[in-house]
Order: structure tokens, then C-alpha cells, then sequence
């Protein structure tokens, strides 16, 4: 699959000083892939602009919350790839004029608020309005979901999956779990698919940010019928490939509990990394407390490698819930 080369990679792998058990524990830092790009967004980006280049695309219209690191990083890649950016932002009470919102005006997106109630239930009619509206300006736009995932943004964390087995030959070290944070559901599947075609040797667990672990096996399984649209497979899709840590979305997407923050904070000063709040934070905090109760779905794990996904922008505005 062709792609447009946007990101830094490959990325660096580090071993984290204090796991909460004896297992090792590994991190790839896919919060560093860029700069303005910075986080698992532009793996996908790469595939998906590729394709809205080759139909010809002047713009590209996609959408997310207001802190979306999606939203922020397709607008750093439009910017750089002379494509106009319009972003569908959902309405929020306690808009900050920071973090990635503040970078997606520097970056010269226009900015459509989208009303909650019609975020969650007429998005596709929406995005399609506005590219018929750009359309008879003479535009030629294109659109993406979510997150970027979709079949094509898919490839982005398939191709990861090689860059990971790469990284093994380099390190001595065959990790026998990868875990990455579940949003949309596109890095999740890209590992999982990468994955079954090497003959399943691995478990790629999943931890949900948002909704829960049946919702997402749903998902999954419809982006792999996207993906094998694209890239046909021998292998099947079957439940047992699907592993999720559920029980740590707490309220809901981008909604925190007061430990993901102390989570963070501790976090921070032990390792001297920054997890984000509304992914990563969660996900870690998940993680560390599954082997701490030897949860069966990591029993047995000795190397495990954690995807750090990124996310660090969406702190800006939570400042006051970080400090001591
Ligand atoms: C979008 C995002 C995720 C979730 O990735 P999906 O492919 O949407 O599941 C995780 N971490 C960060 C920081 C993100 O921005």
C-alpha cells in the first residue's frame, strides 16, 4: 500500500525502570513520531493522505472533540501538504483556547462546532453536506472518520507491527504482548491484523478508553472487512484473536477519576514520561493495576511492549488537576 512519508520513524523502544511487577516491560514511543504530527495519528495519516491524494483531493474534511489529537495532527499534515483542513468540532462547554485546539487555528483549519446531539447521531450527513458545499466551489474533497480509522488508516499500525519485529532482531527480545489503548479502534485493529497474518504469536491486548470491549470487537471486526478490501487474507478473523482489558474507560470518553491524575503524576516523576488523560493515562493506569491482580488475559506475560500513542497536547487545560 502506498503511503505519503510524514512521520519520524522508526521509534524508539525504551524498558521502563519500575513496572508494578516483575514482568518487563516495554514502551514504543509513538508519542515522538513528530513534532506537530507527534502521536499514532500520523501512521494512519500517512496511508490515508496518500489516498486522498491519489483521488485528487484539495481538502480534506474530518472530525473530532475539541483536544482531538486526530483532528490537530491532520491539520499539521494539511498544512504541510498544501491541502485545505476542515475540522467538525464537537461543541464543548469548557472550550480552552489550548493544546491541540489552540494548534489546529495556528495550523489555519476552518472550524465547524458540531452540536453534541448532532456529533453523535448525523456526523456522516454532515461531513457529506459540507463536501457538497465545497464541491460546488470546486473543490474536491476528502473525507475521513474518525481517528483515521478506517480500512486505509488501518495500514498505519500493520505496518508498525513490522517495524516492532524489526526492533526485536535489534533488542534480543521477542515481546510476547503488545497493549495498546482502544479510542477508535485503529491501531488496535492494525496490530491485530499484522499480527494474525504472522501466524498469531503474539496477544495484542486491548484496554478501552471509551464504551467497552464488546463494542470494540465490533468495530474491529467491521474495519476488517475494510482492510481485506484492500489487502486480501488467507487467515480468518475469529474472537480468540480479539483480547481486551475492559473496566477502565471510568465515566466515559476524555472523562477522568482523580487517580488517572495522581496515576500521571507519579507516572512522570518515576519514569519521566507523560502519559496523556484522556488514553495513555488510563490505559497505563489499567495496565499496571491487571498485573498487580494477575488478570488471566496477562498471565504469563514476561516481555510485554506498551504502545505509547501519544496525547501529551490534551493536558494543556488540565493543569490545575495535575499538581499536588
Ligand atoms: C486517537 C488516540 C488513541 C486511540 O487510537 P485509535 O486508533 O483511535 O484507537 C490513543 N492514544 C492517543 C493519544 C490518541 O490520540
Amino acid at each position: 500500500m502506498n503511503k505519503h512519508k510524514l512521520a519520524n520513524l522508526p521509534t524508539r523502544i525504551d524498558r521502563l525502570k519500575q513496572p508494578p511487577t516483575q514482568v518487563r516491560l516495554w514502551i514504543k514511543r509513538d508519542d515522538q513520531t513528530g513534532t506537530e504530527l507527534m502521536g499514532n495519528k500520523v501512521r494512519k495519516l500517512e496511508y490515508s493522505l496518500q489516498e486522498a491524494l491519489d483521488r485528487g483531493a484539495d481538502t480534506v474534511i474530518t472530525c473530532g472533540g475539541i483536544q482531538s489529537n486526530h483532528a490537530r495532527a491532520t491539520a499539521a499534515a494539511c498544512a504541510q501538504l498544501g491541502l485545505y483542513c476542515l475540522l467538525l468540532l464537537k461543541e464543548d462547554a469548557e472550550t480552552k483556547n489550548t493544546g491541540n485546539y489552540f494548534l489546529d487555528q495556528l495550523f489555519g483549519a476552518e472550524i465547524v462546532w458540531v452540536p453534541a446531539e448532532v456529533y453523535e447521531n448525523s456526523l456522516d450527513e454532515l461531513c457529506l453536506s459540507h463536501a457538497g458545499r465545497l464541491e460546488k466551489l470546486g473543490h474536491t474533497a476528502y473525507i475521513m472518520p474518525i481517528g483515521a480509522s478506517n480500512g486505509i488508516g488501518t495500514f498505519g499500525y500493520f505496518e508498525a507491527y513490522q517495524e516492532i519485529l524489526a526492533q526485536e532482531q535489534e533488542l534480543g527480545v521477542t515481546f510476547d504482548t503488545i497493549v495498546t489503548t482502544v479510542g477508535s479502534g485503529g491501531t488496535y485493529a492494525g496490530l491485530c491484523f499484522a499480527n494474525l497474518k504472522a501466524g498469531n504469536p503474539k496477544k495484542i491486548v486491548g484496554i478501552p478508553v471509551a464504551k467497552d470491549a464488546a463494542y470494540f470487537e465490533e468495530v474491529i471486526r467491521s474495519l476488517w472487512q475494510e482492510f481485506t478490501a484492500y489487502l486480501p487474507m488467507e487467515a480468518e478473523l475469529a474472537p480468540q484473536h480479539i483480547h481486551m482489558l475492559d473496566g477502565w474507560a471510568g465515566r466515559g470518553y476524555a472523562l477522568n477519576e482523580p487517580e488517572d491524575f495522581t496515576f500521571i503524576r507519579e507516572f512522570a516523576r518515576a519514569e519521566g514520561i507523560v502519559l496523556d488523560n484522556v488514553y495513555t493515562g488510563k490505559a497505563m493506569r489499567g495496565l499496571y493495576a491487571s498485573l498487580e491482580e494477575n488478570h488471566p488475559v496477562l498471565q504469563g506475560a514476561k516481555d510485554l511492549l506498551f504502545i505509547h500513542t501519544g496525547g501529551m497536547l490534551g493536558l494543556f487545560g488540565k493543569e490545575v488537576h495535575l499538581q499536588d
